[in-house]
């Protein structure tokens, strides 16, 4: 998921005016946008890796200070920030729930392996987070996949429903000193938790496209696009949710992710870390957005790039954690001192900085799987494909089946098509994986794609993809009790037991 929001940080400046804005405006000129647009396949965010950060006459505006009032060992509160709810509800149409222009946008791609978890729940017996709540094994919860209220054997007791129940956290919007309006926490949120959906007009590429040219032609400073998925894009310029205010950070508390609710892949916003009251709320555009000029940060932060925009998914230094960690280079990056700084020019990942992957052991499974789910970029795609397809670990590989592996598979060789690379890796890669039935195989559609490879030009693939299906072919279904057949089960269990 990308987002971009052309002009910066300061969403409100159109109408609140002030110096900082006003240069910032002269750094993002409309007519420059236009050289950053995706290309038409982007298969890894673009960013303007010509235009190097702005140079900036003043010193005194390149290197934002925080605010002394700000100084702190812990977070940066803001409770003292007017609240700006009305004004700020002035600048855009408010919108409940995603409008999409065709009735085709917005659809997962994944073949799901069905969508009921295997979680249970009897109230007041067990843990009431068993009911697919945070800590749970729920397999839904793990693969980003909301349960449905039809389906989930935990009935009202699930907690996997929240964007259906739109069950966000409480936050006011504030004017900012420097950033225009921004998201403010009104009680304490713990981590992981969902925050609010992002919410605007889920357009088509060339909707996009023309989008941005028109809002330029309007003289819209401010675009609020993040990419939902490959080829799709939620803009929140003209109507959206008050998602859109969340300004970027390069040290955020939250995070944002596309999940599965039904036949949808929807975008939230979650909390990172545990957050308190009177924090701003933050995520990293660096990561989530591209097509934007670079631009003065002013989050205050001590480990701050300077400025906004112009990087990728494979800068180091504003990479978000969730892919250091499945790639298993967290450690190694914090010990090199890759991760944000000001004066360094940023490491690019096999390019300027070549880690060393590991195998993956079980419990790394569940980041890697939803950094594939995830990712916009191709050299992060293929680094974790590479940790996978050395790794030897039954328990693992059994794991990433267990979290629906094969979709993802699918996923990625239908986006990734025409990548040989990609498609190789992920060929090799479900060649170790050990099963004795091929159910999976079925439900997860990853015949399809495979078969598409067996057809290709390219030996290397048409090999591999034919050993795959000849593997897959020497399995056999196992019979399984029908869905509505073990909910009965389940009940009558319920019953005797109680
Ligand atoms: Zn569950
Ligand atoms: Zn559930
Ligand atoms: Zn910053």
């Amino acid at each position: 998921m990308s987002k971009s929001r052309s002009g910066s940080q300061s969403p409100s400046s159109a109408t609140a005016l002030k110096p900082e804005d006003v240069k910032q405006e002269e750094i993002t000129k409309p007519e420059e946008q236009d050289a950053q647009l995706p290309p038409e396949t982007p298969s890894e965010p673009v960013k303007p890796e010509s235009s190097p950060p702005p140079k900036r006459e003043s010193s005194e505006t390149s290197t934002p200070a925080p605010n002394n009032r700000h100084r702190r060992t812990g977070p940066q509160l803001i409770g003292d920030l007017p609240l700006a709810e009305e004004e700020a509800r002035t600048t855009f149409i408010e919108i409940g729930d995603n409008h999409y222009q065709y009735s085709t946008l917005g659809r997962s791609r994944e073949a799901l392996e069905g969508m009921t978890c295997d979680c249970q729940y009897e109230p007041g017996v067990g843990d009431p987070s068993d009911a697919c709540g945070h800590d749970s094994d729920c397999i839904n919860r793990l693969t980003q996949v909301e349960c449905l209220p039809e389906d989930c054997r935990c009935r009202s007791y699930c907690q996997n429903q929240r964007f259906q129940r739109k069950e966000y956290a409480r936050m006011e919007i504030v004017l900012t000193e420097k950033k225009g309006y921004g998201l403010r926490a009104a009680a304490d949120i713990p981590k992981d938790t969902f925050i609010y959906e992002y919410v605007g007009d889920v357009v088509s590429h060339p909707s996009f496209k023309k989008r941005m040219r028109e809002y330029a032609e309007e003289g819209i400073r401010h675009f609020y696009f993040m990419m939902l998925q490959k080829d799709e894009y939620i803009d929140a310029t003209k109507q959206g949710g008050i998602g859109r205010f969340a300004n970027h950070s390069c040290s955020p508390n939250c995070y944002v992710a596309k999940w599965t609710v039904g036949k949808l892949v929807r975008m939230g916003i979650f909390a990172k870390r545990s957050i308190q009251k009177d924090e701003e709320l933050t995520f990293n555009y660096n990561v989530d957005r591209y097509g934007h000029d670079a631009q003065p940060c002013y989050c205050g932060e001590p480990n701050c790039v300077g400025y906004l925009g112009g990087k990728t998914q494979t800068d180091i230094a504003a990479m978000d954690d969730l892919y250091l960690d499945a790639l298993g280079i967290t450690d190694e990056v914090e010990k090199l001192g890759l991760k944000g700084s000001k004066k360094r020019k940023s490491k690019k990942l096999d390019e300027d900085y070549l880690p060393e992957v590991r195998p993956l052991v079980d419990k790394d499974v569940p980041k890697v799987v939803q950094a594939m789910r995830q990712t916009q970029s191709r050299k992060v795609l293929l680094k974790l494909l590479t940790r996978i397809k050395i790794t030897d670990n039954e328990a693992a590989m059994r794991q990433i089946m267990r979290l629906r592996g094969f979709s993802v598979m699918n996923n990625i060789l239908t986006d990734y098509a025409t990548d040989i690379d990609i498609s190789i890796a992920a060929l090799e890669v479900m060649a170790k994986w050990p099963l004795i039935q091929r159910n999976k195989v079925e439900d997860s559609k990853i015949l399809v794609p495979v078969q598409a490879c067996q057809g290709s030009e390219n030996e290397t693939m048409k090999g591999l993809a034919t050993k795959l299906l000849e593997y897959w072919d020497s399995l056999e279904v196992a019979y399984r009790i029908p869905k509505r057949l073990k909910a009965v089960c389940t009940s009558s269990r319920a019953a005797v037991s109680s």
